[in-house]
């Protein structure tokens, strides 16, 4: 009998699950929204009791413990989501299905989807960005996501704005911080309009572009990883990825210097796996569950 494995892709606005045979050939998906902590699992819950499925992996919104050692592993803390802080999904998924189960933030598990299965393979170290509802940033160095004290929190960086841009951004936290700039619902608040009705020569893809730039050149100095891929709701903007590789050089201005970043095409691009990195790096927790 062949093995299956599971997957949940648990974003801020729906949990995708997923079964998939061990050559990560999905077989069945559900998507149900991020509501009630109770229905939501449930519902998760009872998509994959109707397989028998051997592991699960799960790449989740945050911030969530992703200690391994951790007495709380698993557990989502102090989300703007209040009804899901305190919830622990290992717990919950471990107790339900009796199954290993393995959990990282849903950056961390689409770079690390990136680095076995799409355009990190043969590299040492990927980085994956998402720009949607947030901005978060996960990173694989030799093959193991990258955490701390917690994970990194890689959207709430200082961002220079523009000497005439006077938007004070939507954080709740620090207001003008990258996501507070640059994500989806900035982007809404900036316009008035929803990200995918503002035309393509609106200036603000121009001035997202230019801070995604700045964003990048810190994430390059800091971690220097051989690759950086753009994915979430925003980077389906793709005439705004020649705009973000034009800032990235301008902004780097010639100091690091190595072939890779002699041709951004390749540096900085969307992911190989699209809008599915996420729960392809899923599938790639529940390999090593
Ligand atoms: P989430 O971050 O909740 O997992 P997404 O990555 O899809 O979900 O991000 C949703 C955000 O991305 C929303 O703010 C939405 O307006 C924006 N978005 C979705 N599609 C596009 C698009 N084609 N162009 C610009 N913005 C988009
Ligand atoms: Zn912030």
């Amino acid at each position: 009998m062949k093995k299956l494995l599971g997957a949940i892709e648990a974003g801020g606005t729906k949990f995708v699950c997923a079964v998939a045979d061990e050559n990560l050939n999905i077989i069945d998906k559900m998507t149900t929204p991020t509501l009630e902590p109770e229905r939501t699992l449930e519902e998760s819950i009872a998509f994959f009791k109707k397989y028998k499925i051997q592991k699960l992996g799960i790449g989740t919104f945050g911030p969530i413990d992703i200690h391994p050692e951790s007495p709380d592993y698993g557990m989502i803390q102090n989300t703007p989501k209040i009804k899901w802080r305190g919830i622990n999904l290992y717990k919950t998924f471990y107790e339900a299905l009796e199954i290993p189960v393995k959990i990282d933030t849903d950056v961390n598990a689409a770079a690390l989807g990136e680095y076995r299965h799409g355009y990190g393979i043969g590299k040492r170290s990927v980085l994956y960005i998402t720009i949607g509802t947030g901005i978060g940033a996960g990173f694989v160095i030799e093959g193991e996501t990258l955490y701390g004290l917690t994970h990194p929190e890689m959207g709430h960086i200082t961002i220079k704005q523009k000497k005439d841009d006077t938007f004070k951004g939507i954080c709740p936290t620090h207001g003008n911080c990258f996501e507070g700039l640059v994500s989806g619902p900035a982007i809404e608040a900036r316009i008035g309009k929803r990200g995918p009705l503002i035309s393509e020569n609106n200036s603000v893809w121009e001035l997202n572009a230019d801070y995604i730039g700045q964003a990048l050149v810190s994430y390059n100095l800091i971690l220097s990883p051989e690759i950086i891929l753009i994915g979430g709701g925003v980077s389906q903007q793709e005439h705004m990825f020649p705009k973000i590789r034009e800032a990235f050089k301008r902004y780097m201005n010639g100091y690091v210097m190595h072939q890779a970043l002699e041709n951004l095409d390749t540096y900085i691009r969307y992911p190989k796996n699209g809008q599915d990195a996420g729960l392809v790096g899923s599938l790639e927790l529940a390999l090593r569950a």
